[in-house]
């Protein structure tokens, strides 16, 4: 009837990873970061999903909250990047969205607004990423700026960082010890912790967590397999065997023929290509589900379809295909493509059959 090629999100596996991400601060508040269409998971779903359940969302942009509030999400949105014109104010204020602000001009654009209700600001701080905020030595003058501004209502100071994710690396230490000295003179709400810092770093722990990568079942890190146990993965990239090569040695598969069979091969043919949001770059050998049994991607990616070693598995024509998933995680896939599992999730097409369960 149709092409195969499908991705199925399964809404109950990101309750479960969101009730994971809150156990580990009970006492404190979660946003759930839902940006880039909620890691490709479809923003309006997830919220539709977790909005009874949490603390608070957050988006990058402005536009992706708008998405958010024309379908009736009504909970506080944070937008983690912060607004780029004067022009947003105004409906910052009056949705009740809270918004990052990292630089001076924005505050001269609060200044000079006239909003009906005041804004809530979270003070984005630059502890050692060098990407966005107000250096340490600005803080203080950004921060009495803002409190004595009528438009301005609650604060939050938060930073983020830059490396996390690698547990042997002295900077995430660092960071929150320039955190802290900030905090120090300025007693508001803290906010700092990523998936990373959430799920490996105590001291991370603050007010506000901010879990993207790990409500998707993911982990940030590649080498814990016990947190992998304790995530669900959220979204299954499936499709199936729309055709069957029995090759011989020295046959080549592909475009530009860059695999080439050392022995009789049984290639078969997959209907998912980079066009669909599989990257092109991944290498043979890429791990791959086919009938529940692994095997590995043969050859190029091409844009519709990729083909993979069938040779001794229990496979036919139409047999089913997982490229990630519940069975194979996306991080065990992403290394083979030189990338993360989160623009693996970012990256699918609507070209591509959606599922959602729960
Ligand atoms: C995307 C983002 C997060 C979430 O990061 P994960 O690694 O996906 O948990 C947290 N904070 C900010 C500022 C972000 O931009």
């Amino acid at each position: 009837m149709a092409r195969a090629a499908t991705v199925t999100i399964d809404l109950d596996a990101i309750v479960h990873n969101y009730r994971l991400a809150k156990s580990l601060a009970p006492d404190q508040q979660a946003l759930a970061v839902i940006k880039a269409d909620a890691y490709g998971h479809g923003a309006v779903t997830v919220a539709r999903k977790l909005q009874s359940e949490v603390d608070a969302f957050a988006v990058a942009c402005i536009e992706e909250a708008v998405e958010l509030r024309v379908a009736g999400i009504r909970k506080p949105i944070l937008l983690l990047e912060g607004f780029f014109t004067a022009d947003e104010l105004n409906y910052i204020s009056e949705q009740n969205l809270w918004t990052a602000v990292h630089s001076d001009h924005q505050i001269d654009a609060i200044a000079s607004s006239n909003v009906s209700k005041p804004i809530d600001v979270w003070i984005k701080i630059d502890t050692g990423m060098h990407r966005l905020g107000f250096a340490p030595d600005e803080f203080m003058a950004a921060y009495e700026r803002l409190k004595a501004l009528p438009q301005v209502g609650n604060l939050v100071m938060m930073s983020h960082f830059s490396s996390a994710d690698d547990l042997t690396s002295p900077v995430t230490q660092a960071q929150l010890e320039v955190f802290d000295a900030l905090q120090a003179q300025c007693p508001i709400p803290m906010s700092i912790a990523n998936s990373a810092g959430t799920l490996m770093h105590n001291r991370a722990r603050r007010n506000w967590q901010r879990p993207g990568i790990m409500l998707y079942g993911s982990s940030p890190f590649s080498d814990q397999p016990a947190l992998d146990a304790q995530l669900k993965p959220a979204m299954t990239l499936t499709s199936e065997i729309i055709a069957i090569h029995d090759l011989q040695a020295g046959d080549a598969v592909g475009y530009s023929g860059t695999f080439v069979c050392d022995q009789p091969t049984r290639v078969g043919t997959v209907a998912m290509g980079y066009a669909d949001g599989y990257p092109r770059q991944a290498k043979t050998g890429t791990p791959v589900i086919v009938n529940g049994q692994r095997t590995r991607i043969i050859g190029r990616v091409s844009m519709d379809m990729l083909t993979v070693d069938l040779t001794g598995l229990d496979a036919g024509l139409g047999s089913k295909v997982e490229l990630w998933g519940k069975h194979l995680l996306a991080n065990e896939v992403a290394p083979w493509a030189d990338t993360i599992s989160y623009t693996l999730f970012t990256g699918i097409t609507r070209r591509v059959h959606r599922k959602v369960k729960g």
